[in-house]
């Protein structure tokens, strides 16, 4: 594809009106702009670092910005004549892998989203594998292209062992619990599914291994495949697998996992079997997998050889800490577990799998974590991580989106201050300080909340006022009428309504006078804004649905009714303050 990328970047550096001469020099550790005479020269040692410098270059000189997937903007008044040199110098990026994780199915946007990957550097994209089997082979083509590995991963039992094909004639492949093999669900939907295998059973290994294969075989651009447990708990409890618990071993507090047995020792178990039996027939495979709630560490003697990598997920960290904060109950644990995983690091590679959105159901409230990110990549490329992913939503952008463009540039090795600048600069020019104070005044929001803040929605509008969200409104209101053509402000402004709506939701909940029509009425608003790019709608349908129950059978409302998971909430209310 080395051809087709050189291609591009020429293509592209017409495209973008630069007139600079692009040459391979394999000895740089980056990409090179350089001037002279007031030519400019984009030097690089492989095809994919000359188009990151030409989008760098188109950027930085040619008023373009590549802030929103889809929707480029150019400003004439931003074109600016580099200065003779080296204007930038070759550097190696902070961090080797930067990515994305999808968590929805590819469509319409898909080229959209590869094409700002690549013109913000970002090079690894971990998806379901059930959505990459929906994904056409022209944008396969498209992604690498632009130099995008994917991953095909994610929770993924189900997929390699479907109930559909081993259910009838194998249920001793699924867990046991209580006795009993459970039944597994056809087409559920996968959040919090609960349902694991006999994953000690040689038989389901050497099925995973043989699924795998031919996965590959079909799919000879896939490099690296994952082995991912359904998501939530349900472990086997049949005598062989018990083996690997220890019942007095819980998982922890930090990691919502106390309720349930350790599942590292089981699950490392099958991952060190399945590489190597992978590794047998395909050596050039990478196995990908993840450490989370009941399974964040190492186990005992487990090492990460060549051929691996994990992606460690601090699901549930607290945002208002840096993930290495070690005052910050919550991510101080994460960043220990971390470590663990880079000190059994033995030819594999450790990955960070990051919310830089809170997590799905924080449902587009505030996470401002711009200086935070440029910090915490700093932190984890000094403890030798390989690599940094978040998830993200393409209709969310006005909200998030900052954080995303951001993280790229932290992962790169940018610094903070001009990068931080440079962006609010694109996005409002003239009146760049005045949204500088508008997220100034959310983050201190989100800091005043409390010590510590974990981002779901009960955290935040438990501890912060009416008035706030007022304010922040009013800010948002102002800043938009300074520019009324200016999609992005409009769309500032629906957001912080869409906050002063949610606040008034809970707070008439907690006042017991909240009625079902007062919550469809809510959601006929936010489905009403589907053409801006504020809103994830089906999450907001599926997480407000908990609610609607609630009102009708009377049970408290907490979050989304899954009990367990109110019970950690309910703790939270007292130790976070
Ligand atoms: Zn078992
Ligand atoms: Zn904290």
């Amino acid at each position: 594809m080395t051809d087709k990328t050189f291609e591009l970047a020429c293509a592209e550096a017409a495209r973008y009106g630069l007139r600079a001469e692009l040459v391979i020099e394999e000895d740089l550790p980056s990409f090179e702009i350089r001037c002279k005479n007031g030519e400019l020269t984009i030097a690089a040692p492989d095809a994919l670092e000359l188009l990151y410098g030409v989008y760098d270059a188109a950027e930085r000189f040619g008023g373009w910005s590549f802030f929103e997937p889809g929707r480029d903007r150019f400003d004439a008044r931003r074109i600016v004549t580099p200065p003779e040199g080296v204007p930038v110098p070759a550097k190696k990026p902070l961090l080797k892998r930067r990515g994305f994780i999808q968590e929805f199915p590819f469509g319409p946007e898909t080229c959209d989203l590869f094409d700002w990957m690549a013109k913000n550097k970002l090079n690894y994209l971990l998806t379901w594998v059930k959505y990459y089997d929906g994904l056409a082979d022209e944008y396969k083509r498209f992604a690498e292209i632009r130099g995008i590995a994917v991953e095909c991963g994610h929770h993924n039992f189900d997929y390699w062992i479907p109930a559909s094909r081993y259910a009838k004639d194998h249920p001793e492949f699924f867990a046991e619990i209580g006795g009993k093999r459970i039944k597994p669900s056809k087409d559920k939907n996968a959040l919090l599914l609960s349902e694991q295998l006999c994953t000690t059973d040689p038989q389901v290994r050497s099925e995973i291994v043989k699924n795998m294969v031919e996965y590959c075989q079909k799919h000879p651009e896939i490099k690296i495949i994952g082995l991912n447990p359904n998501d939530g708990f349900g472990w086997c409890e049949c005598e062989n697998c018990s083996r690997f618990y220890d019942k007095s071993q819980k998982g922890d507090f930090y990691s919502v996992s106390e309720h349930v047995y350790r599942a590292d020792r089981i699950y490392h178990d099958l991952l060190r079997d399945v590489a190597e039996k992978l590794h047998k027939v395909r050596p050039d495979l990478t196995l990908g997998f993840c450490a989370y709630v009941n399974y964040c560490s190492p186990s005992p003697g487990f090492r990460l050889k060549k051929g691996m990598m994990v992606h460690m997920a601090p699901y549930w960290r607290c945002i208002n800490h840096t993930i290495d904060d070690p005052e910050c109950p919550i991510n101080s644990k994460y960043a220990a577990d971390i470590l663990r995983w880079t000190a059994v690091r033995d030819g594999g590679d450790v990955n960070i799998y990051e919310y830089y959105m809170g997590v799905n159901f924080y449902l587009m409230l505030p996470m401002i974590h711009f200086g935070e990110m440029f910090h915490e990549m700093k932190w984890y490329a000094q403890k030798k991580v390989d690599g940094v992913s978040t998830q993200f939503h393409l209709s969310h952008w006005t909200v998030y989106g900052m954080n995303y463009a951001l993280m790229a540039r932290a992962a790169r090795g940018e610094e903070m201050k001009p990068a931080v600048a440079g962006l609010f600069d694109t996005l409002f020019g003239p009146d760049a300080e005045e949204a500088e104070a508008f997220y100034r005044r959310i983050k201190s929001m989100l800091l005043k909340a409390g010590r510590c803040h974990i981002p779901y929605p009960r955290s935040l509008l438990r501890r912060t006022q009416m008035s706030d969200y007022r304010e922040i409104n009013a800010l948002a209101v102002k800043l938009a009428a300074k520019a009324p053509q200016d999609r992005f402000r409009a769309e500032l402004v629906i957001w912080t309504e869409y906050m002063i709506r949610f606040k008034q939701l809970f707070d008439d909940y907690r006042a017991k006078h909240l009625t079902e029509k007062d919550v469809r009425a809510f959601l006929d608003w936010i489905h009403a804004h589907r053409d801006t790019r504020v809103f994830v709608h089906d999450r907001v349908d599926m997480y407000f649905q908990a609610l609607l129950d609630d009102l009708r059978t009377g049970r408290e409302w907490i979050h989304f009714n899954l009990d367990w998971e109110d019970s950690y909430i309910l703790r939270h209310d007292e130790f976070l303050g």
